[in-house]
């Protein structure tokens, strides 16, 4: 596709991100790569535009970020991204830009979350042969389907994640503190609550730390990143 490639420029300013990865390496994110930084990044963009904060990228075989996306399914419209669609993951914003005119089985997806039922799909259709992701989602999380659904056995995916520690429970409390206070009573609540007191505790410490303000006042990344490492 032409445009696969253009949208490259919007994706992730490198400068910016550099600064971020100086700052919050001395907090307890050292074990994550390049791409995962990236994608908490993108993740926080997702908030701040009034979404649910997912980010996601794709790399190729040198470990070069190629296409990125993060989730649009609520806040503004973006014309960069496929917005106001309950498909409108962070995941399928980045895989649906790839190039169709090779097998990308020598590509990874690095997400900020564990997939869910559609983008591990779209994943696997869209040819891109491994996935890392740094939190678990212990609701909609479906990486398990990689190693056991028939149409994957042919051509398998190597499967990384989550994360331990602090880029876990940053990375999942993210986007369940977005969900639980969305509707404290809803059913995916309840569940996440229930399978995970860990990962809710976390959400839970990050809105007691003002997650939801901190995105409304449009702090940056790098400087949001600190803080919120502190509370989980
Ligand atoms: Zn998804």
């Amino acid at each position: 596709m032409a445009g696969s490639f253009e949208r490259s420029a919007w994706e992730f300013d490198l400068g910016r991100h550099t600064i971020t990865q100086v700052a919050i390496v001395a907090a307890g994110l050292e074990q994550l790569s390049e791409p995962e930084l990236v994608c908490l990044e993108l993740a926080w963009d997702a908030l701040l535009a009034g979404t649910i904060p997912v980010g996601a990228v794709v790399v190729d075989a040198d470990g070069q970020i190629i296409a990125s996306g993060r989730n649009a399914v609520y806040g503004q419209p973006d014309p960069r991204l496929l917005c106001g669609s309950r498909l409108a993951h962070a995941e399928i914003n980045a895989l649906m830009w790839l190039p169709v005119d090779r097998r990308l089985s020598d590509c990874r997806l690095v997400t900020s979350l564990e997939p869910c039922q559609l983008c591990v799909g779209a994943l696997r259709m869209a040819t891109v042969g491994a996935l890392t992701f740094v939190g678990a989602d212990p609701v909609n999380g479906t990486a398990w389907v990689l190693e056991s659904a028939r149409y994957v056995g042919h051509r398998p995916v190597s499967v990384t994640g989550p994360s331990s520690g602090p880029a876990d429970r940053l990375a999942a409390g993210l986007a369940l503190a977005y969900t639980l206070s969305r509707d404290p009573a809803s059913a995916f609540t309840i569940a996440a609550r229930e399978r995970s007191p860990e990962l809710t505790g976390a959400a839970d410490a990050l809105i007691e730390a003002g997650v939801f303000a901190m995105a409304a006042s449009r702090m940056t990344w790098d400087q949001a990143a600190l803080k919120l490492l502190a509370a989980v």
